[in-house]
């Protein structure tokens, strides 16, 4: 049996899971959820050594139960990994020690630091860089986390003038601490703001304008290559021959291999890729343009065009935890089941900012249609209600882009939310089209593992694409035309509200 492993380092949860190559079947697995830290209003930070802890720690309990199944390591073949993207860490080569704690990709602080670079370019406009980079000025992306972090911390300071330096996002941490290779894949690369998407190199016009030296960076390789080997634990020696953001992971473990194949993930953030092929298209509705994936260091790269959102599973995480609505998650359904409709209330929950298709940093969340007889489940079902409107939103904006192409016909959906039933029916409605879930939860690690068989050799595209696991269920649409135009036409109202709220 050829068994191939997947970490998967979320903002939510850290885990390794092991599948069986040729069914692709997850064999045995072992999660823990991450802390987020809050220290200022905006503010998102995790501590990068338990993001390194976490994962050993998934992947020793991973390796007991395999031998608790009678199943010898010497089986498992390679290791993939996908990861949280644009999460920026910094560290000292010398002492090996992180210098700052990692800036989240939700993290808000450099929204004045963005406008101010949106101020120096020529066109004054935060699309400036698009063509290049794909992505506009946010604070969203590494390259405004690594500048805030050279001018504002005295250790990253003094460290970059000792020539220690090291930046890396979560797949390049990692990497480093695993293996001792200081590489990133060009799908991380490609969310950096730092890399010329169409030659795949660092960029020195984007290095030069957001003042990052060059040789802090890590090497760029392919998404499916060996970076390096484990040096410790129960899988040292194993080749570590996988690496994809973890969003392009979930768009490969669906299978969405074909141009206009299209996947939505909700897990804290929501996240829609749909494949482009080797077309670069640059989005003219707030949509980035992204690396896919490349199979190999010589294989053509697949791009993509991404709708982001900041909306995802944080807002169940913020009722539970800041209001205290639930104890847990998944109680968030029986909770909105309670009643029919909102009432007329709605949630933007922009706790820091709006991405696609707005990309404003300056909004901030807002429930509004409060009455007298809003109750705690009102809320809730606005709650859900509210990352299946920018979900239509995004898909507004990937069928405008590919004009030409059609209407996407299903839409592929997976994430910590999709376990929601009536969240998957609330998406169906507010889309007015047929969806599928995968009743797989490990999609991502799924896309993780692949392209670590096709960076050993121990599996092709073609191999996956024909055994690749299908078990979903489809939802269809219950609610009118009518009301669905009425609800979105409302959510746009109640977006229109809450942005801009910094500068009032
Ligand atoms: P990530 O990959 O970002 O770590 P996951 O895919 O693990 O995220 O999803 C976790 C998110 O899903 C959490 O933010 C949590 O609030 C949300 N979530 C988990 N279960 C449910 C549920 N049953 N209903 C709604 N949201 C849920």
């Amino acid at each position: 049996m050829v068994l191939l492993g997947a970490i998967d380092q979320g903002t939510s949860s850290s885990r390794f899971i092991v599948f069986e190559a040729d069914s692709c079947s997850p064999v045995a697995d072992h999660q823990i959820e991450v802390k987020q830290l809050f220290p200022e209003p905006g503010w998102v930070e995790m501590d990068p050594e338990e993001i390194y802890s976490t994962v050993v720690e998934c992947i020793e309990k991973t390796c007991t139960t395999l031998q608790e199944l009678g199943i010898t390591l010497d089986e498992l073949k390679a290791v993939g990994i996908a990861n949280q993207r644009e999460t920026t860490v910094v560290w000292d080569r010398e002492s090996g020690k992180p210098l700052y704690n990692a800036i989240v990709w939700l993290d808000g602080r450099t929204s004045d630091l963005a406008e101010e670079c949106i101020q120096r370019c020529p066109s004054r406009e935060k699309d400036y860089f698009k063509p290049k980079a794909g992505l506009p000025i946010s604070p969203y992306f590494s390259a405004l986390k690594l500048r805030w972090l050279l001018q504002n911390v005295e250790a990253v300071r003094a460290a970059k003038e000792r020539g220690s330096l090291c930046f890396g996002t979560i797949d390049t941490w990692l990497l480093w601490r695993l293996t001792g290779s200081y590489v990133t894949d060009v799908t991380n690369a490609s969310r950096t703001l730092l890399m010329d998407i169409h030659k795949r190199k660092w960029s020195s016009e984007l290095c030069a304008f957001f003042e990052i030296p060059f040789e802090i960076l890590p090497e760029i390789r392919s998404s499916a290559e060996i970076y390096g080997y484990f040096s410790s634990g129960s899988l040292k020696g194993i080749p570590i021959s996988g690496c994809l953001g973890d969003q392009q992971a979930a768009m490969v473990g669906h299978g969405c291999l074909d141009v206009g194949d299209t996947k939505n993930t909700y897990g804290t953030g929501t996240f829609m890729l749909c494949n482009t092929g080797t077309n670069q298209i640059v989005s003219k509705h707030g949509l980035l343009t992204t690396v896919g994936f490349q199979f190999g260091p010589n294989a053509p790269v697949c791009y993509a065009l991404e709708g982001s959102g900041s909306i995802g599973g944080n807002v169940v995480r913020f009722l539970r935890d800041n209001f205290g609505f639930i104890q847990n998650a998944s109680e968030i359904e029986e909770l909105a089941k309670t009643v029919d409709d909102t009432n007329g209330v709605y949630f933007v929950p922009a706790f820091s900012g709006l991405y696609t298709p707005y990309w404003d940093s300056t909004a901030r969340g807002l429930i509004i249609g409060l009455t007298q007889g809003t109750t705690r489940a009102h809320i809730a079902l606005a709650a859900l209600k509210s990352v299946t409107f920018q979900t239509a939103e995004m898909l507004d904006s990937v069928e405008s882009d590919l004009h030409g192409y059609g209407k996407i016909q299903t839409l592929k959906m997976d994430g910590g939310m999709t376990k929601n039933q009536l969240f998957n029916q609330l998406q169906a409605d507010t889309l007015g089209r047929s969806i599928i879930c995968s009743k797989f939860p490990d999609i991502t690690g799924l896309g993780a593992a692949i392209a670590a068989g096709i960076g050993t050799g121990h599996l092709t595209l073609e191999e996956f694409s024909r055994n690749s696991n299908s078990r979903t269920i489809s939802y269809q649409p219950k609610i009118s035309e009518v009301q669905k135009d009425n609800e979105n036409r409302r959510w746009k109202e109640a977006v229109k509200r809450a942005r801009n709220w910094t500068q009032i």
